[in-house]
């Protein structure tokens, strides 16, 4: 025998090229924010996460020096062997104090965080139903769990009920789980909705808060918060890497589901804890968000302005209904917005193109941040309008 192995690889790799869905990384040069050095051009940045524009923010870099400098690089270990430092016991209390939730637990991201939580509160004998518009992180969750999973129609109330009757006495335990904002879309879950049914079929919630919070709610909790949902029982996910501009992710809920995860969930148990950097930086993004709700009210003026000047400049454009800082622009297929990232990127904009598989139809995907001048939305604009 001395067919390779690994020849199926290359032509997979062709067929993902003849689809307009091969993918490769932009290397951006200077530190993050609302203007970035990307391969070598100055470009407005509307592909970011980092929606407050604390990533690239004096103190958060000030906190991550001075917490490397006291604590190392490194923590060594697991968090239950060698790993755990007051640090995280601080961020953790900082992030239930936000949520208003009575405790948190960080893990290594959004995705860790979503694996261990969902693999630990269901397994075999259990139900999980999930927005069909999920993040990968959620799905893959799901699969982990071991649990079934049924799917239903994104944001759709009436059909989540009916596989809720249709199904739900079979099995032993039931988690819905949701995006809050929908990460390549900008919609909000209807969480009201959700809560209610969960409690008229007995079921768990888990939500994933990584687009909302920082950004969402009164106090910047994030989509509980903003729908006043902050007194229901749920499970709550989220990351420390975008409106916290760190690395990291979190559960927050109940003491008693907390200390079940610590004992339990797999990707946080055998994984390293945290690094004093990334922990300190986050630590200050929350106090930043809690002392300076002037960032937020920034923000929202500038997802306004933008909504606002796309309508007056771009009335036949379609943009996907979005309660959020991400503005989707959708497109016809994946080599139009393909050639639409490249036209806008030469003309100075940083906002790319989102493809299949990631999404079922391709678009434009543009992130508002707070730190964007009202100058360099309507440079947006403009560029658009030439599209
Ligand atoms: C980004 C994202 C995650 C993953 O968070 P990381 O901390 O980057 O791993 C999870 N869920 C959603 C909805 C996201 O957008």
């Amino acid at each position: 025998m001395s067919i390779d192995p690994y020849a199926w690889i290359e032509p997979s790799l062709t067929t993902i090229h003849r689809a307009d869905w091969y993918r490769f990384e932009q290397t951006i040069s200077s530190l993050p924010g609302a203007i970035v050095q990307l391969e070598g051009r100055t470009v407005i940045n509307f592909a970011s996460n980092d929606y407050l524009g604390l990533a690239g923010d004096r103190s958060l870099i000030a906190a991550a020096i001075f917490a490397t400098e006291k604590y190392g690089t490194g923590s060594t270990g697991s968090r239950l062997l060698s790993g755990h430092r007051q640090l995280h016991r601080e961020l953790e209390k900082a992030i239930a104090s936000l949520k208003q939730t009575e405790a948190a637990l960080v893990f290594s991201s959004g995705y860790m965080a979503n694996l261990g939580a969902i693999a630990s509160v269901v397994g075999k004998r259990d139900l999980i139903l999930c927005d069909r518009y999920n993040h990968s992180s959620l799905k893959n969750g799901a699969i982990l769990s071991g649990a079934t999973i049924l799917d239903y129609e994104h944001c759709h109330i009436a059909d989540l009920e009916n596989q809720l009757k249709q199904h739900r006495e079979k099995y032993r335990r039931c988690l819905i789980i949701t995006d809050t904002v929908f990460s390549m879309d900008g919609d909000l879950c209807p969480l009201p909705k959700i809560l209610d049914l969960a409690e008229h079929f007995h079921c768990m919630v888990l939500v994933d808060e990584a687009h909302a919070t920082g950004v969402l709610g009164k106090n910047g909790a994030g989509c509980v918060e903003h729908f006043n949902c902050t007194d229901r029982q749920l499970i709550q996910i989220g990351t420390l890497s975008k409106a916290l501009g760190s690395l990291g992710g979190y559960v927050a809920g109940s003491s008693t589901l907390i200390d079940f995860l610590r004992n339990r969930a797999p990707t946080w148990i055998y994984t390293t804890g945290l690094s004093p950097a990334d922990t300190a930086a986050a630590l200050e993004a929350i106090k930043i968000v809690q002392q300076e709700p002037e960032r937020r009210f920034q923000l929202w003026q500038n997802i306004e302005t933008l909504k606002l000047l796309i309508a007056q400049e771009l009335p036949n454009i379609k943009l996907l209904p979005s309660e959020s800082a991400i503005l989707c622009l959708q497109l016809k297929d994946a080599a139009t917005a393909l050639a639409a990232g490249i036209k806008l990127k030469e003309a100075g904009i940083f906002a790319p193109a989102i493809r299949p598989p990631t999404v079922p139809t391709s678009r434009i995907r543009i992130s508002v941040m707070a730190t964007h001048q009202t100058e360099q939305l309507e440079k947006l604009v403009t560029a658009l309008k030439n599209l």
